[in-house]
């Protein structure tokens, strides 16, 4: 069982290759058992000051580093994660609260996602292209756009970080980054790494602290040029205003609504399985939880029957309880946000089937534990099954046929992920092309990404750019095109071609 140190449970601000303590801090808590874990620094915006002069002469030297060798420091980092996975894991468990086995799932992503970027050092690709006039060259390249910030939620403390961090640094910029204020210790510990595989000091700065502190100092700086956002479909908005007002480049990864769809030709206990795992996975607090059943009518009964036996087999408790499969929500917030919802869909008239109610777990009185809910008889207008909850709750829709249960999982504000069970061939191919989605999986649930393929999503989910996959790389780079004349006449493109 992995244990913090004394010393580990000051975290610190890592600025400039220092570790700098800072005197007013926060407590951190365990969500299974309300322990303190850690303090955090509650750091004033001055420290993002320190951050990007730090970065501004860092990311200098850096970007003139050749991008195989800034490659050869990811490849260490995620050696050294893949070392310390199970550290990382438990770690993860302990401030986060999700499963231990979904921890270890979230620090391969990490891995994963070290390897894929570094790989990018020996790619990076731009184009050479043929011009309009004799003896010119023309090629475009992509070059780093200078100092980046990357602010996280919670919920995917090591992962997402990844996928901001790596592309950022292998495309030769300077990061500041500022952790989700109830996850530190995955950034303190990524620090960590950063720092014994060499990177050079100044490359990357995390900065602890609130978001309306600390976050709005990075987002109202004029030399942090590009701000890379995962968290709520409010604070992004908040984000993209103020570097709308900027002309800063924003990428936002948001909230979500997501569906599972199961037709009358489905394998209904495939479909039990991926609904249990998308919709129950990390208490339901994933992005990517899919919180909507959508189902044709003639199975919608053996669907429910199914999904409810299903459900009173989950074992709900401390994450690192290998027995768990549901872990605690992140705190009392979170909590209450549910239960608020829970109230609103009785309201609407929807039925309770299942669950609804907060937990206590023996031994783990103060933990934040919620039973896994399902409202049956829902309709698509209700807003349990238009707005993001972000805990155990599913609402199953009943439909007539494959277009209404398109047109209702369409009939959201959000557009992150969608999920399809039938063994139709012809359902899937229309379905994969009008689900409104970012991503679509077929005959799985709504979660499982990859990360060499783009993730993101559409509509109030996001704002055009996705995370992970080389597509990543778009975010933190400029193109620069770049043309080489070598008649030595003038040439004016567009009137001296001979065409
Ligand atoms: P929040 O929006 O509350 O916070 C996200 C981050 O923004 C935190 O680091 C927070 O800091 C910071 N922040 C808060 N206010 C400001 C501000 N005014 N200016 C700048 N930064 C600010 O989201 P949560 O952490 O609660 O995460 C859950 C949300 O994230 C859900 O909506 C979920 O769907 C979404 N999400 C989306 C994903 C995607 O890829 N689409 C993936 C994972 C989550 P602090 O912690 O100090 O408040």
């Amino acid at each position: 069982m992995t244990t913090l140190t004394n010393e580990e449970k000051i975290l610190k601000n890592f600025i400039n290759g220092e570790w700098i303590e800072v005197s007013n801090r926060e407590h951190v808590y365990n969500p299974a058992n309300g322990n303190v874990l850690v303090e955090v620094p509650n750091s004033n915006p001055e420290a993002i000051d320190q951050a990007v002069e730090a970065a501004r002469v860092a990311q200098k030297e850096w970007a003139l580093v050749p991008a195989p060798g800034r490659a050869e420091i990811l490849y260490k980092v995620g050696a050294i994660m893949k070392e310390r996975k199970e550290r990382l894991s438990q770690l993860l468990t302990l401030e986060n609260g999700k499963v231990i086995e979904e921890a270890r799932g979230e620090v391969q992503e990490g891995i994963d996602m070290a390897f894929y970027m570094a790989g990018e050092g020996r790619r990076l690709f731009g184009q050479t292209t043929p011009t309009e006039l004799k003896d010119k060259f023309a090629m475009s390249q992509r070059c780093p756009v200078g100092i980046v910030g990357i602010i996280t939620p919670w919920n995917f403390p090591i992962a997402i970080a990844t996928w901001k961090s790596f592309p950022a640094i292998v495309a030769g910029n300077a990061v500041i980054w500022k952790p989700s204020s109830e996850t530190p210790i995955m950034a303190y510990e990524l620090a960590k790494i950063f720092e014994e595989a060499g990177l050079p000091k100044g490359v990357i700065n995390i900065v602890y602290g609130s978001g309306t502190t600390i976050g709005q100092a990075m987002i109202e700086h004029e030399d942090i040029r590009v701000i890379s956002f995962t968290g709520s479909n409010e604070t992004g908005r908040k984000v993209a205003t103020e570097c709308g007002r900027q002309l800063k480049k924003v990428s936002l990864e948001m909230g979500g609504k997501n569906a599972v769809i199961v037709m009358e030709d489905a394998d209904i206990d495939l479909a039990v399985e991926g609904i249990l795992w998308s919709a129950f996975g990390t208490s339901g607090q994933r992005c990517t939880a899919c919180s909507r059943v959508i189902v044709h009518k003639d199975v919608r009964k053996t669907l429910e029957e199914r999904l409810l036996s299903a459900m009173e087999n989950l074992t709900i408790g401390d994450g690192l309880d290998p027995k768990s499969k549901v872990g605690p929500i992140i705190n009392q917030a979170g909590l209450d946000k549910i239960l608020k919802y829970i109230e609103i869909g009785k309201e609407e008239g929807a039925n309770l089937a299942a669950g609804g109610k907060q937990l206590t777990v023996e031994n783990y009185e103060n933990g934040f534990y919620f039973a896994p809910t399902l409202f049956t008889d829902v309709t698509i207008d209700m807003r349990i099954a238009q707005e993001e909850i972000f805990g155990p709750v599913v609402s199953l829709i009943e439909v007539n046929d494959l277009e209404e249960a398109i047109a209702a999982n369409n009939k959201v504000k959000y557009g992150l992920s969608s999920s399809i069970y039938t063994q139709d061939v012809n359902r899937v191919f229309k379905a994969q092309r009008d689900l409104d989605t970012g991503i679509v999986y077929v005959n799985a649930g709504t979660t499982g990404a990859e990360i060499h393929l783009p993730f993101g999503g559409t509509k109030g989910t996001g704002n055009g750019h996705r995370d992970s996959g080389v597509q990543a790389l778009d975010v933190f780079t400029e193109w620069k095109a770049v043309y080489v004349d070598y008649s030595g006449k003038l040439q004016r493109a567009q009137i001296d071609t001979d065409a």
